[in-house]
Formats: structure tokens, sequence, C-alpha cells
């Protein structure tokens, strides 16, 4: 018993060690001078170019009206609170995984993370009339004391070996129209559950910046994420995939959105999906840009 939280102790240490050394890694090649760089950034999430964000952006967030709801305040205690902001980084590390019979998957990485001014904690409180594992949000106030709200059940993830919550994120693939803009959902991850850590820094600039890691285990008793923290699910885990089986090779939207019922309390929910552009050609996946689109000259689902 000792023994198997110890290595599970270990486990989540070298996991952390390594997706940190990942992101090292990434962050140190990045700024290498050409031609490395380019060889290595045709691999990172690139943020799109200005011009191709603010066009899309609108007809991005159109389809997502729950998370727009307007936080609702609370009439009796009119006191400051610390709501954690959860966004979502672009997919990237995007691979196609071929399978006997024609079916194929495509993988992909994702960073959720928080840019509130308080942190996201998910607190387990059992109830022994259900017998389940409810997860009340704990939202820090001025005066010291929490806000709680309901938000969601803790599950255990046979093929992760350890509890998650459930309902954190949704990955979508949409079609797109021929004036670019987005045409229908094609493949849907349904909601997933995430085990919600801090595993990598995102912005050590954030006036709020938590310097220590504050939730760095996968229980059924709290989870959470630290002010300037990012929770990263690689590729190769088990539910990072969407089936694109069937679909024609063309031109799609990969949109990521976190907290897609909007149980969780937040600061914004605008900035809650991010999406990249990507080619499917030949049982290959690229990402592309909006002008790489339109220089292909074809109409997005009819290229070749
Ligand atoms: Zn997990």
């Amino acid at each position: 018993m000792i023994a198997g939280l110890h290595s599970m102790f270990l486990g989540q240490v070298i996991q952390g060690a390594m997706r940190t050394c990942v992101i090292i890694l990434v962050a140190w090649f990045g700024m290498l001078p050409s031609p490395a760089h380019a060889s290595w950034s045709a691999r990172l999430p690139e943020a799109a170019p200005g011009d191709v964000f603010e066009r899309t952006k609108d007809q991005l967030m159109a389809p997502f009206p729950k998370v727009f709801r307007p936080i609702e305040p609370d009439p009796y205690t009119p006191v400051a609170e610390y709501l954690p902001d959860l966004g979502t980084l672009p997919p990237f590390d995007l691979r196609l995984q071929l399978l006997p019979g024609g079916r194929r998957f495509l993988r992909l990485s994702n960073t959720i993370w928080n840019s509130g001014q308080g942190p996201l904690e998910l607190i387990n409180e059992f109830d022994p009339d259900k017998k389940l594992t409810m997860v009340y949000q704990h939202v820090l106030r001025e005066n010291d004391e929490r806000r709680k709200k309901l938000v969601g059940e803790f599950v255990w993830h046979p093929a992760h070996d350890h509890w998650h919550f459930e309902q954190f994120t949704l990955y979508e693939l949409w079609s797109l129209q021929p004036d670019h803009s987005l045409g229908e959902v094609v493949a849907s991850s349904d909601k997933l559950s995430y085990c919600v850590m801090d595993t990598d820094v995102v912005d050590w600039e954030h006036p709020k910046f938590a310097p220590r890691r504050s939730y760095v285990g996968c229980n059924q008793l709290s989870q959470g994420l630290s002010v300037g923290w990012g929770d990263t699910y690689f590729s190769y885990l088990d539910g990072q995939t969407l089936d694109l089986t069937g679909l024609p090779d063309g031109f799609y939207a990969l949109v990521s959105t976190v907290n897609p019922n909007g149980a969780i309390l937040e600061e914004d929910y605008r900035n809650n999906a991010a999406w990249v552009f990507i080619a499917l050609r030949n049982h290959r996946v690229a990402q592309v840009t909006l002008k790489e689109i339109k220089m292909a000259g074809c109409d997005a689902t009819l290229c070749e």
C-alpha cells in the first residue's frame, strides 16, 4: 500500500518533471535562430496572426452561447471575490492515428490554464445518500470566507488510474463553409474528464501568479489550478482523440473548450475556447493558417 502510494507519488513527480522539461525544451528551442527555429516552430502551437484571429474570433465564439452567461452576483454578500478564469491554449502536437479497418483518429495535446484573480479550487464532499463524490468549487473572498458552489463529480478513470473531475473539456472538429466561417460539428469528443492540477507555468508575469505548485495530486479529495499555471494533457494519453473515421480530406477547425457547461464560476467565459485550422490529407494532418487555406484556392471541403 505504502509502496503503491510511494510509486504513485514518484510517478507524479516524474510525470511533472517530464512535462516541465518538455516546456523548457520547447521554450529553449523556440528561442534558437533559424533554421533550427524553423523546423521546431512548425511543431509548436502558433498563435494565428492578428488578422486571422480577429476575422475568425466572432465566428468561432458564436457556437458557444452557453459559456457567455454573465456571472450571477451573490445578492446576499456584496464582498469581492477572487474568481479563477479558465482559458484554453491552441491545441498542439496534432497526429493522425491509423487503425485497421480504415479507422482513423486525430490525437491532440491540450493545455487549460488559469488567468484569473484566484485559484480554481475543487473540493470533495461525499454524498452518503447518493454514494457519489460531489465536487464543490470554493471561491476565495476578500473577507477570507469562501463561497461554495456544486459543480460536478469526481470519477475514477480506469485507463489513467486516478481520479478525474467530470465534464471539464470538450474537443470538436468543425467543417468550414466556402467563406471559411464555421459550418457544423463533424466530430466531437463529448465532454471529457480531467485530473485538474498544476503541471506547467503559463504566465509567471501575472500579478497574482502563484510561485509554487499547489495542486499536485489526482486524488478524490481536492484538485485545482493555481493562477498563472496550466494543466497539459499530451496527445498520447487515453481520451486525447477525435474519431475521424469516414471524414473526407479537407480543411477543418479544431476547437477545444474548457468548462463547456459553464458550471465552474469564472471571471470571463469568452476566452474558454481556442482553435486551430487543420488540413486533413492522405492520412496526414497539419496545422494551417487561414491564409494558407485561402491560397489553396478551392472550396474548403473539396480540396484534394
Ligand atoms: Zn488523467
